[in-house]
């Protein structure tokens, strides 16, 4: 064995035996957030939010901080007016206009920076162009747009005209955004030609084709194209951007002056549990609440490079990758193709190429570097300062992988914990106050109240270390509004079952995340996954977060996900549904391996009942693995909703190998 290797086993072991993570000097000593007193500050309620709004440039100053006068729709910074764009563009102007603010990769390697000059200019041209096509204040736009520039501008161009976007996921069917068009009430859609998977350019406008044939609506096209020349037949219904932006070469629009209460956009949450909800948010607390985050979790500074490597159509991309980093004045990172393409080191190649500071992905993106290999991200030299996660809990395994492989061991991680409907991060570290935790995303944020409580309707007690509900005590700046449309559905899903719905005191009031959790007796919280992950066995409350952690501490599995299957005798068993890393064969020793790990880490009782080894497992288009496919696979039961997964045909696949048994 050489040298090398035993180091790397040494500190293999240190790193399982380590609890807590100490953050490096160097980046304590950088850091944004670096007095405790901000938790005192912030979450003095309500006034602590105004100096997160505070961060941000108004037209009118606010009157109230807080309306809790008619729960559970909580008003925030009543009566301030601004504009969104404003703060993340001509605001920048003055200090940094030659700066870049979008830094994007195409797929075949084509770079474009635009300044914050740049960007100011084709907001205004893409704004002017808009309104020359009869968007007007508080219509809302549908933008079915991939990760290329047109995307954020396009946002931005909404934004300054007061016209709340409704971004549908690229990849998403021509049956999802007709739904979403529908459901939004819009009267407008904003696409492209196409953009390139892998190098292959995707015929993208033929889906918004499809979507009109299914539409109840009869909506405005607007077509930009990824060329100068469309590479895919662009219908002659269909408005050119180009040709409008022509138009209105050299326009300026002033910015519209919004109420801070007015809605800026709707997203639909990405479907795991579900149908999709049509979260609306609010112009002036959502914006300040992930300027502030943006800069005190993500440890934003102007002049940063930073790269969320997630998909603008998701929440995340929204808060993080466009209007947090942007109203703060950094430089973003947007990327074209998949992490693969041309080859397994893309990331890491551009990361390098671009000197990437910060860098934020999701557990699933973990695993799958973590399968690849480190040969990877060894061969390129980048050197972040600050990793983030979220989307899902991250694995302590997958978490000192990304530690020590992508982070060097000397960049902070922050899992950060949050949702669609919360707008901005909830729970995770300041990252230069408290030391990480893998598997745990940590404190909860300045000003956020969160509670568990148990079957029996009751709260825990503080950090009890049991398992219960998670929900927030307390109205924050960037909760959701309502679900578009749909106040009932917004009261029954996120309200209901924990508050005192005749009271109007919001104090009564208790938003309900939908997830099980456990806060440990320092004051950590640890996600464990959706209530309906949380499985049954013999009496014992067990998260699949648990389960699928003690899986992962086996080498050879690359990811894996385990269902509940139902059983005559213990209620409920596990099935462990296995992708194994590249090179490994399957055989009756890793199955055996597995049960082991299961056996040794929580119980014999949580003995798994099968170990079913598959190439693949079922994802929604955000990555998230989406269990109630597989319990239904487990109890032969139908497969449910299942037009958000990303590959319709993995639950089929897994039933064949199933069946070949
Ligand atoms: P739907 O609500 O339609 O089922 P979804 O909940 O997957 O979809 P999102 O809003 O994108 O849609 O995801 C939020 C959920 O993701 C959280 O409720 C939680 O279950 C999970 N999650 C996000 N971040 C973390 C994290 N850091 N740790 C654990 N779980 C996380
Ligand atoms: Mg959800």
């Amino acid at each position: 064995m050489s040298d090398e290797d035993t180091a790397d086993i040494q500190l293999e072991s240190r790193l399982r035996e380590q609890e807590y993570f100490r953050p490096p000097p160097e980046f304590v000593g950088q850091a944004n957030a670096t007095d405790r007193d901000i938790y005192d500050e912030v979450g003095e309620f309500p006034e602590g939010f105004d100096r997160y709004a505070e961060l941000l440039d108004w037209d009118e100053r606010w009157d109230q901080t807080f309306d809790g006068s008619n729960p559970p729709f909580f008003e925030w910074f009543v009566g301030g007016k601004l504009n969104a764009a404003h703060n993340c563009v001509d605001r920048h102007l003055d200090e940094r206009k030659n700066q870049t603010a979008i830094l994007w990769e195409g797929s075949d390697g084509e770079q474009v920076n635009l300044t914050y000059q740049d960007l100011y200019r084709r907001v205004n041209e893409t704004a002017a162009a808009l309104r020359a096509q009869g968007v007007e204040e508080d219509d809302v736009v549908t933008i079915h747009l991939p990760m290329v520039p047109a995307l954020p501008i396009t946002m931005l161009a909404c934004a300054r005209i007061g016209a709340p976007h409704s971004v549908v996921f690229a990849g998403f069917s021509a049956q999802a955004l007709a739904e979403r068009t529908d459901s939004a009430d819009s009267d407008f859609i904003v696409t492209i030609d196409g953009y390139y998977r892998r190098g292959e350019f995707l015929d993208h406008i033929e889906k918004t084709d499809e979507a009109l044939e299914q539409t109840e609506r009869d909506p405005d096209v607007l077509a930009w194209l990824r060329h100068d020349e469309p590479q895919a037949d662009v219908s002659d219904d269909y408005v050119r951007m180009a040709d409008l932006l022509d138009e209105h070469a050299g326009a300026r629009v002033d910015p519209v002056s919004r109420d801070a209460e007015d809605p800026l956009f709707l997203m639909y949450t990405s479907g795991t549990t579900g149908k999709p909800k049509g979260c609306q948010h609010r112009t002036g607390g959502y914006l300040s609440y992930v300027t502030a985050t943006a800069k005190n979790v993500l440890d934003i500074e102007p002049g940063d490079t930073y790269w969320c490597a997630a998909d603008i159509g998701w929440i995340t991309g929204h808060s993080y990758i466009v209007y947090g980093p942007l109203a703060l004045g950094t430089t973003s990172v947007m990327y074209e193709d998949t992490p693969d393409y041309p080859h397994k080191g893309r990331i890491w190649e551009i990361a390098e190429k671009y000197d990437v500071d910060i860098f934020h992905t999701s557990p699933t993106a973990v695993r799958m570097f973590m399968k690849w290999g480190e040969e990877y991200p060894e061969k390129y030299d980048f050197d972040f300062r600050h990793m983030t996660t979220v989307g899902e809990p991250i694995q302590p395994e997958a978490w000192l992988w990304y530690y020590k492989h992508i982070g060097d061991e000397d960049a902070v991680i922050v899992d950060t914990w949050w949702q669609t409907e919360t707008g901005g991060h909830l729970l995770t570290n300041l990252p230069a106050l408290d030391d990480m935790k893998p598997g745990s995303a940590g404190r909860a944020c300045p000003g956020i109240e969160a509670a568990l409580v148990g079957d029996d309707g009751k709260t825990l007690p503080e950090a009890s270390g049991q398992a219960g509900n998670l929900i927030i005590e307390r109205p924050w700046p960037s909760m959701l509004q309502t679900v578009y449309g749909n106040d009932e559905r917004f009261i029954d899903t996120y309200w209901a079952e924990y508050s005192d719905t005749d009271s109007d005191d919001w104090r009564d009031w208790n938003y309900k995340a939908g997830d099980g959790a456990v806060q440990a007796q320092d004051g950590y919280w640890r996600v464990l996954g959706r209530l309906d992950d949380v499985m049954n066995v013999a009496g014992h409350r067990l998260g699949t977060m648990e389960l699928e952690s003690a899986v992962a501490e086996v080498e050879k599995v690359a990811e894996a996900a385990v269902a509940a299957r139902e059983d005559t005798e213990k209620g409920e068993v596990p099935d462990v549904y296995a992708v194994l890393r590249e090179g490994i064969e399957e055989s009756d020793t890793v199955r055996e391996e597995i049960v082991r790990a299961v056996e040794d880490e929580i119980g014999k009782f949580a003995r798994p009942a099968n170990v079913i080894f598959v190439d693949d497992l079922p994802k929604t288009r955000s990555g998230k693995i989406m269990r109630r496919i597989l319990e239904n696979i487990s109890n032969e039961e139908e497969l449910g909703n299942t037009t958000t997964l990303r590959d319709p045909s993995v639950p089929e696949q897994i039933r064949d190998e199933l069946a070949e048994k």
